[in-house]
């Protein structure tokens, strides 16, 4: 926080992350920072009375102002895809610094911000050499993982070269092959030990006729060439070269373009509208676009999309865009990777930015992160007329629904899931529908929570709306990162009272939420199906494999779980017939609580046989529906929020 704030004054208009001269600026011990601010104190009276003196008694002379930047390196990287069907992008790195050390260290970050694992990059670094500009070797070694060494003393600029396979297609990796390639800096890109603050250019050499799309911007004057005002950016935006098809829109004066990897059946008009509306119901929040332009980036394989400052990578099947369903899955995708340029791109929590590229970046925020962000994508598309607010509802009711089937939401909490993310949510397994609840499904749940009881206690007057603004307005435009307690404390002065047995319970608590609590306040309420609870229930998710059924998950307390089966057993046969996936649905869709059946299964390599007793089936299918009898006053609420009446 105090080292964030040492930069506020200066940086207030710039629109991106600050990166300060030292990698990890937070780990600074205190009582070291504040002599460091009393020395830059003392250095500049100093300067100040110099500068008096010299304006006194000596004639005026030009002298260049000593700036941060003349004892940083000029980093220059190149980038080639000679030989595509190798999967390997050619990396040059050139390093020219008058102050350049005995020794550097060249370093592949571990993970790239917004996905929240370590992803070891380093591990697809081939064929490194160091050399001098003239080509004389330098020597050099490995020093940790991601760590290169190089012995520069008497040269004033190392170059490096290496290669990096490239042959995975996720919003977070790299891919090259014979149709594009896609990468992000954070996986090609070394940077120097102590330098994120250096400002870097990139160099493109496509293959063939490919073009260029980043949301860098471009250097003039020297093709497919773009530079970063410091590492952060560099590290924030992905680069397509292919032969993509771009179409572009503009929305508040502010050019928006989509570049397109792939044969697909998108339209682009219809696409672009839509789009557009997304970007102006988010313009409405917060007033203002933050930034010159936007490119949507859009490989039609895979799935997913990862945030940028001014871009987004985002991955979809080609035959995504069709029927509507699909269609409003992308748009949704769309609109939670564009609410991003504001949480958490932004708004940033505590410690996502500047970055630690070696290490994990801890935070209890990544509910408001993610999950306030998927609340916002759905709230966008109902805004901007997309999705109609039934369907709105009825997916809500869906989450709240699959929420209420995870024991994982009485072992751990949104602040827990958060933290932990490092460890669990990209590492799922078939414990962690017991253990482990997501932060984006609970997030999302519990954003929605805090927007209605926002709504009521004002009497509508505020929404999560006036929070997110809050931080926006305190935060990020005073150059602050925010705490949990920041976060919290916002809540509060936007709904003028305590929100402590709020947070308590389902922030930082593990309680069961109470719907209809909040629900009520804008005329709804939470309505569960009673019939289920006739039905038999053994509780095995099972997936056909080979001969047989393997079970995938075993719910905590339910019959299969309790009974003694595990995840991995193989069923063959279930009262002596062969076990298929549509038998097992018929059969034990007729069995009444109580009855038991004769499961044969594998467990490893022995066959067994166990008998199961059918429990009754106490999931409850929730829906979110009118409350009878609602005042004129919910009526009003709701209407406000929905633009929805009640029937
Ligand atoms: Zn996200």
């Amino acid at each position: 926080m105090l080292v964030s704030r040492r930069y506020s004054k200066i940086t207030e208009k710039l629109t991106v992350p600050i990166r300060t001269q030292s990698d990890q600026p937070r780990k600074m011990p205190k009582h070291i920072f504040l002599k460091a601010v009393a020395l830059l104190v003392l250095t500049l009276c100093a300067l100040d009375q110099e500068a008096l003196a010299q304006r006194s008694s000596r004639p005026a002379r030009i002298t260049p102002p000593v700036t941060i930047q003349a004892v940083q390196p000029e980093i220059a990287y190149a980038v080639s895809m000679s030989r595509p069907a190798t999967h390997l992008l050619e990396v040059e790195m050139r390093v020219k610094w008058r102050a350049m050390p005995d020794q550097v260290d060249l370093k592949m970050p571990v993970w790239t911000p917004g996905s929240y694992l370590i992803r070891e990059y380093s591990r697809h670094v081939q064929q490194f050499s160091a050399t001098s500009p003239a080509g004389a070797a330098l020597a050099w070694r490995k020093t940790s993982k991601n760590t290169w060494q190089v012995d520069t003393k008497g040269v004033s600029e190392l170059v490096a070269r290496y290669v990096v396979y490239s042959n995975e297609l996720t919003v977070r990796t790299n891919e090259l092959n014979d149709e594009h390639a896609f990468w992000n800096n954070t996986a090609l890109l070394m940077f120097v030990k102590g330098q994120l603050a250096a400002s870097p250019t990139i160099a493109v050499r496509p293959f063939g006729n490919w073009k260029v799309a980043t949301g860098l911007p471009a250097v003039d004057g020297q093709t497919n060439t773009f530079r970063a005002e410091n590492f952060d950016v560099l590290y924030d935006a992905p680069f397509e070269v292919s032969n993509f098809t771009e179409f572009a829109f503009d929305a508040q004066g502010k050019r928006h373009r989509y570049v397109i990897t792939g044969e697909g059946n998108y339209d682009p008009a219809r696409l672009s509208a839509d789009t557009k509306k997304i970007v102006e119901a988010t313009y409405k929040i917060f007033g203002e676009l933050p930034y010159n332009d936007y490119t949507f980036i859009v490989n039609l394989r895979g799935g997913g999309g990862l945030e940028h400052l001014n871009s987004t990578a985002l991955q979809v099947s080609r035959f995504g865009f069709k029927p509507d369903s699909r269609y409003k899955n992308f748009l949704g995708l769309v609109a939670h990777e564009f609410f991003h340029v504001y949480n958490v791109k932004r708004i940033r929590p505590d410690a996502l930015g500047p970055f630690d590229y070696e290490n994990e970046n801890y935070t209890r925020l990544l509910w408001v992160a993610e999950g306030a962000t998927e609340y916002y994508s759905n709230l966008l598309l109902v805004r901007a007329g997309l999705v109609s607010p039934a369907e709105f509802l009825l997916q809500r009711s869906a989450g709240i629904s699959a929420l209420g089937q995870r024991p994982g939401r009485f072992e751990t909490s949104l602040e827990d899931a958060s933290f932990d993310a490092w460890i669990k949510y990209y590492r799922q397994d078939e414990n962690s529908v017991n253990n482990q609840i997501s932060y984006y499904d609970k997030g999302e749940i519990v954003s929605m929570m805090l927007d209605i009881s926002i709504r009521s206690a004002t009497a509508g007057a505020k929404s999560l709306d006036d929070v997110m603004r809050y931080l926006y307005v305190e935060f990020f435009k005073k150059n602050r990162n925010f705490t949990d307690a920041d976060f919290q404390k916002a809540c509060e002065i936007i709904a003028g009272r305590s929100m402590d047995d709020f947070f308590a319970k389902y922030v930082r608590g593990k309680a069961e939420i109470d719907y209809n609590s909040f629900l009520s306040g804008i005329g709804l309420q939470l309505y569960s199906d009673p019939a289920s609870a006739d039905r038999a229930y053994f509780g095995l998710d099972t997936l056909e494999e080979g001969a047989g059924l393997r079970i995938r998950t075993v719910t905590a307390g339910k019959p299969a779980y309790e009974q003694g089966l595990n995840t991995g057993d193989v069923i063959v046969a279930i009262d002596g017939y062969r076990a298929t996936q549509a038998f097992l649905q018929s059969y034990l869709g007729e069995r009444k609580v109580g009855d038991k059946v004769k499961l044969t299964l594998f467990r490893y390599d022995k066959l067994r046989e166990f008998e199961i007793t059918a429990s009754a089936d106490n999931r409850k299918g929730y829906s979110i529906i009118p409350l009878e009898a609602a005042t004129e006053a919910q009526r009003s609420l709701l209407k406000q929020y929905l633009n929805a009446d009640l029937k």
